[in-house]
């Protein structure tokens, strides 16, 4: 039997691309070849890996092996530094491919709408933790941990991320890949207590048991969630009944956690519940957060007239993502509106951009293969066309996977000499004069 070959555009090279590309590759056979085109805006791939994931969690990043399988199988480009909306348009993507596939995340932070949310030091983690983390849009972002107490709100997995990078004793921070521009922030700070506010209670908390019980392994932090208000939450899941796995491993992980003996140190991370932010202070600069104390009534929360505050010189707010806007595509809850990773046409969308900025890393794995099952039943005959080269201005400087692994390979051998997986050069101009030489 004849094999058709089609042409797939992802567009975005973080975790949902690369798991895309993978199912894509996976599904071939003797009929059906693929090709992929990886487009991705920055000048390097890898997005959340490279950008989102904590320094001090090297080990989820190992994950980038797996991409780099991928990314050096037949029949996969990379095309980095292209920016789809300037570069190249959406709908001539579409017209040069037979399937493009939107896995550009939800990048774009939330806003509490809150009064004083504009302050200096109140940032959000969709500043925050690129700027750690060496995003080469981000290094501007103001920084100043010149206070004793942070706050940070949300109850989920970036919330954690952030407390712990503010809350961790700096030589912990020394052999890991943090921006060169924040260690010497990081080496000066002078908090030493973070304090993580979630409006609900702690049987609503977002973050996962295996990051919970990360905190416990914490040396130079002591951790604190107060015992009264776990064993509440406990009594009212008690009641209950049948009550679930995940929720039933985080409560033990935080009881452990309230549990643990202290060590006694300055460093200081305290989780508090049924905290609703309702006004941030300050004279231009963060001054104090104030609060609603919320109660669990009947099974849902809701405010009581109690107020109360929290002094401090750095707020940051980790309440989730929406995802980028595309003309002509609709975004509802965060994701572009899609049905099982359809969008409409030729068009599908995978990762946050499909699901909302939820999950973890792994997750994008089944749910592209799924949405790529749906991509192959929908495909109709193979277009001729010549794909992204027809559409770039020429002189256009794409990064390809040679020239990507030329800076990783570059940024790697500057890590060794300092004792760190990496030191990530950060200027867009030196990045693409790196990938291109
Ligand atoms: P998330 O898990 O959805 O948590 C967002 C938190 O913000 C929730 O506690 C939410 O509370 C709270 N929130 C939302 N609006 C708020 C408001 N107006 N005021 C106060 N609190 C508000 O989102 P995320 O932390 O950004 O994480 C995104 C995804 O990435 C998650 O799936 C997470 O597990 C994953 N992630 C994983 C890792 C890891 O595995 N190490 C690390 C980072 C992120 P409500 O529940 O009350 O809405």
């Amino acid at each position: 039997m004849e094999t058709k070959t089609y042409k797939i555009a992802i567009v975005g090279a973080g975790p949902a691309g690369y798991f895309t590309a993978q199912a894509l590759q996976n599904i071939q056979s003797d009929d059906l070849s693929i090709k992929i085109d990886m487009i991705e805006r920055l000048p390097t791939p890898w997005g959340l890996v490279r950008s989102g994931v904590a320094p001090d969690h090297q080990k989820i990043k190992t994950v980038a092996k797996v991409f780099e399988k991928i990314a050096k199988t037949d029949g996969f480009r990379l095309f980095a530094n292209v920016q789809v909306g300037s570069d190249v348009s959406l709908r001539d993507l579409r017209d040069q491919y037979d399937v493009v596939v939107l896995s550009t995340g939800a990048s774009i932070g939330r806003k509490l709408g809150i009064v004083g949310e504009n302050l200096i030091n109140s940032l959000s983690a969709a500043q925050f933790v690129p700027w750690y983390n060496a995003h080469p849009d981000f290094t501007d972002v103001q920084v100043d941990l010149d206070t004793d107490t942070a706050v940070v709100i949300g109850a989920g997995n970036v919330a954690m991320d952030v407390a712990r990078m503010l809350a961790l004793d700096p030589s912990e921070l020394e052999p890991t890949d943090t921006a060169e521009h924040a260690m010497p922030i990081l080496r000066h700070s002078k908090i030493r207590r973070v304090i993580i506010c979630g409006r609900r209670g702690p049987e609503h908390a977002a973050f996962t048991a295996p990051e919970l019980r990360d905190l416990s392994k914490l040396t130079h932090t002591d951790v604190y969630i107060d015992q009264d208000e776990l064993k509440a939450a406990s009594d009212r899941i008690d009641q209950m009944g049948e009550v679930e796995k995940d929720l039933k491993n985080n409560l033990e992980a935080m009881r452990l956690i309230a549990e643990n003996e202290k060590k006694g140190v300055r460093r200081k991370l305290e989780i508090k519940f049924l905290s609703a932010p309702i006004e941030i202070k300050g004279n231009k600069k963060v001054s104090e957060v104030v609060f609603t104390l919320n109660e669990v009534k009947d099974g849902k929360v809701i405010a009581t007239d109690k107020t109360f505050s929290i002094k401090c010189g750095l707020v940051v707010s980790a309440i989730g993502y929406d995802s980028l806007e595309y003309a002509g595509l609709k975004i509802e809850n965060g994701r572009i509106v899609n049905i099982a990773g359809h969008v409409e046409h030729n068009l599908y969308t995978t990762g946050w951009a499909k699901r909302g900025p939820n999950g973890v890393i792994g997750t994008n794995k089944s749910d592209s293969a799924d949405v790529v099952d749906l991509i192959v039943k929908n495909l109709k005959e193979p277009k001729s066309s010549e794909g992204i080269t027809a559409l770039l201005k020429s002189g256009h400087d794409v990064i390809d996977q040679t020239g990507w692994e030329k800076i990783n390979a570059s940024e790697v051998i500057s890590g060794e000499l300092a004792g760190k997986p990496r030191i990530k050069e950060v200027d867009w101009k030196r990045l693409i004069s790196l990938g291109t030489s």
